[in-house]
């Protein structure tokens, strides 16, 4: 297992393993965020904060809903509005040890056009 938190520590992230690999998206939100997504399934993933202490936003369709650390303002990860069995979550792993994901492979997703990764 692997422990991560946002920068106040106000919201703490246990993941069930390191991330094999991380994807940075050029989508027109996940741009702005700075993120690097590793993929989970949802019932592997664990995040502990006190009920008031995530913020959400959704858009568009509003199939997913980003938790942001309310106090900090860090993006913590993206759940499913609708959790359904066997779904995943993402979670932004430049809230985890960098040490932790310095060997992780980057992958680039062109979720702005194609929704393909770029190479
Ligand atoms: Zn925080």
């Amino acid at each position: 297992m692997l422990t991560g938190s946002c920068h106040c520590g106000a919201v703490r992230v246990e993941v069930p393993r390191r991330p094999r690999a991380l994807t940075d998206c050029n989508c027109s939100i996940c741009r702005r965020y700075g993120v690097l997504w590793a993929y989970y399934a949802a019932d592997t993933v664990r995040i502990l904060c006190a009920d008031d202490a995530l913020d959400a936003y959704s858009w568009g369709t509003k199939e997913l809903r980003f938790l942001r650390c309310a106090t900090c303002g860090c993006m913590i990860a993206w759940v499913a509005s609708e959790p359904r069995e066997g779904g995943r979550v993402g979670i932004n792993a430049r809230n985890l040890d960098p040490a932790a994901i310095r060997t992780a492979k980057i992958r680039r997703l062109d979720g702005a056009d194609t929704w393909k990764y770029l190479e």
